[in-house]
């Protein structure tokens, strides 16, 4: 990562109160458009003191809740209605949310695995670079919003970072229950620095992301999960008014070893489990079939771990190390 400022610009001010929409402009000189920029949508609704919170979505293209959630937010949300600050981002991604894809088309990035980016890097570095050290910095909250993307579809469910200091686990706790998802998915801690949960904690802020469906869909039932959680987070943390509506949240814990399960094969996936199925490590979880050599037995296809079935693949087509299922275990109390 280079120590660089950001190429970046914007004509918001986010210091300024008030509604401001406009544009972040990074530089992208191509063929078509020598002095061009790729113009990524940005909202600032801000009102005197109060927490300031930066709302994304997009940041994997085919992942559309959020989106959605975050364009109708940008339309409803006055100033007057408001106490501190909402910095909104639906297509974070802007190059993959306009292609409905994961990564980029432009450089293939997938941004969740870009931070915290370089400034002098392709496209999508750059967005990480700048949301890192240009707009964390002016935030006290990070809510990102994913849906599993094309390939996996999730029961829906708050993610965030178990954190070993209490006060800070307590923080994110007491969001994960506003959101009120049916589930909550912590991540243990270490593991995956380069996602933007890690960008948040490494900015000394507190992060929240949600994998609130996916399978490239969106259903009535997950897009009011995301609608209200993201209403009763604003509540809960006083930027709107009103008390966050309480709903139950199954808190879960997910590990690195035993609750990943991939196809050891390239073939067909014949599932054995459904989403919010109970299973046991030893329990068959699905076989692949060979289609171009169907007189071949099928390679079984086990759990490695006790958990529920959160996530599953959705194309039945698999290649050799595809997560086809994950899980996830109840916390211990
Ligand atoms: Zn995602």
């Amino acid at each position: 990562m280079s120590n660089r400022p950001t190429r970046i610009t914007t004509d918001l001010d986010l210091g300024r109160e008030g509604k401001q929409e406009g544009f972040l402009r990074l530089p992208h000189s191509v063929h078509r458009s020598a002095y061009g920029y790729l113009p990524i949508p940005i909202v600032s609704i801000r009102n005197g003191r109060g927490p300031r919170v930066l709302l994304t979505a997009g940041n994997h293209g085919d992942e559309y809740e959020g989106q959605i959630v975050a364009t109708k937010l940008v339309r409803a949300l006055a100033p007057s209605e408001i106490s501190g600050q909402v910095i909104v981002i639906p297509m974070l991604n802007f190059p993959a949310a306009l292609a409905g894809m994961r990564t980029s088309p432009i450089d293939e990035g997938n941004l969740n695995r870009s931070f915290p980016g370089d400034a002098d890097g392709r496209p999508t570095a750059m967005i990480a670079h700048y949301v890192e050290s240009v707009l964390m910095p002016q935030v006290d909250i990070s809510i990102d919003l994913h849906s599993g993307g094309s390939s996996l579809l999730y029961i829906p469910g708050t993610l965030a970072r178990h954190h070993p200091d209490e006060k800070r686990l307590a923080t994110v706790l007491a969001l994960v229950r506003a959101f009120g998802a049916p589930n909550a998915y912590l991540m243990a801690p270490g593991g995956e620095d380069r996602a933007i949960l890690s960008a948040a904690e490494r900015a000394g802020i507190v992060g929240l992301s949600a994998e609130l469906g996916g399978a490239g869909m969106v259903t009535r039932e997950t897009l009011a999960v995301t609608e209200r959680g993201v209403v009763n987070v604003l509540r809960h943390l006083g930027v709107l008014a009103g008390t966050a509506e309480q709903r139950d949240t199954r808190i879960m814990r997910v590990e690195r070893s035993g609750h990943y399960v991939y196809s050891p094969d390239p073939g067909l996936f014949e599932p054995m489990a459904e989403l919010g199925d109970s299973v046991r490590k030893g329990q068959l979880a699905g076989r692949v079939h060979f289609p171009e050599t169907p007189w071949r037995e099928p390679t079984p296809v086990h759990f490695l771990g006790d958990g529920l079935v959160v996530c599953k693949r959705v194309p039945a087509r698999v290649e050799r190390g595809d997560c086809v299922y994950h899980l996830a275990g109840d916390l211990p109390v």
